[in-house]
């Protein structure tokens, strides 16, 4: 099983295990002393932690909704030895196309990719190298969605920034673009979660007065939970800090499930406040 299904109000959502990175455990720890993360997360000898990418598929009325596409398989042997990559079959097809696949669907019943942010490990699955070379969008029947300012990020970098935003991932797709926070479709709201990057976005499912979030890079595992234990890799890490505090004020009110897109354990919990942190309750393990 690569998958695992949960339902929000009227709607069926799955969470896709598409896949393993592997990164150092400093960076993705930032200011935290080892002493304290390796606790959490082991790392290997190289000092790298291994992270899922998860995607999150919602079954709706409009069509399938992915959201994030995962690394995909567009990378050389060196980029996937730096990163740690290893998100392939046996068949040598994604796990992602797998997953999909496990629930009875194709990459042609996807209608809409939304996109937290275009790092290569949340939209590197968008498009696909066909055999003549050409890159081509993934989801042929898709409509694509970022907000119109991580695409602006993602097309003007600087030495910083530009090692995560691969023009091959999202030049050539023709974007609906976001600005701020918005409904994309009926129950699916793109909620705008600044310091990661600048134009970051969690995607907030809510029917039938239950909600679910996903995530993506504001908490990339369960780890991360805590308020200050903010990646290495945000640019704007007091921004991350202050979207942390208002998004788990909702999430702790209305009980979302919390979706984690990198925790290579826990796939989603309920927060849950204890002393003066926080804690997770209803825990699903990764599938
Ligand atoms: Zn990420």
């Amino acid at each position: 099983m690569s998958h695992n299904t949960f339902s929000v109000g009227r709607l069926r959502c799955h969470l896709l295990e598409t896949g393993l990175q592997h990164l150092d455990g400093g960076a993705m720890f930032g200011v935290v002393p080892k002493a304290l993360w390796e606790r959490r997360i082991a790392p290997d000898p190289k000092n790298r932690i291994p992270l899922a990418l998860r995607c999150l598929l919602v079954e709706h009325d409009d069509g399938l909704v992915l959201v994030d596409t995962g690394i995909g398989d567009k990378d050389d042997a060196k980029f996937r030895e730096i990163y740690g990559v290893d998100n392939l079959a046996a068949d040598g097809r994604t796990r992602l196309e797998h997953a999909l696949e496990e629930l009875g669907y194709g990459s042609a019943d996807v209608r809409w990719v939304v996109n937290t942010h275009l790092h290569f490990d949340h939209a590197g699955g968008d498009t696909r190298r066909a055999p003549s070379g050409e890159v081509l969008p993934a989801f042929a029947r898709a409509r694509y969605v970022v907000q119109r300012g991580d695409l602006e990020f993602a097309r003007h970098t600087n030495e910083r920034t530009a090692g995560s935003y691969l023009a091959a991932n999202f030049d050539g797709i023709d974007f609906q673009l976001l600005e701020g926070e918005a409904e994309v479709l009926p129950w699916i709201r793109c909620l705008p979660t600044p310091g990661h990057v600048p134009f970051h976005q969690s995607v907030l499912i809510e029917s039938g007065g239950e909600r679910a979030c996903f995530l993506a890079d504001l908490v990339p595992t369960a780890a991360h939970l805590p308020l200050p234990w903010i990646m290495g890799y945000d640019l704007e890490p007091l921004v991350t800090l202050e979207t942390r505090r208002r998004l788990y004020a909702r999430a702790e009110a209305e009980a979302w499930r919390l979706c984690f897109e990198h925790d290579p354990v826990v796939a989603s919990g309920r927060l849950v406040r204890e002393g003066k942190g926080f804690g997770l309750v209803d825990t699903v393990a990764a599938a």
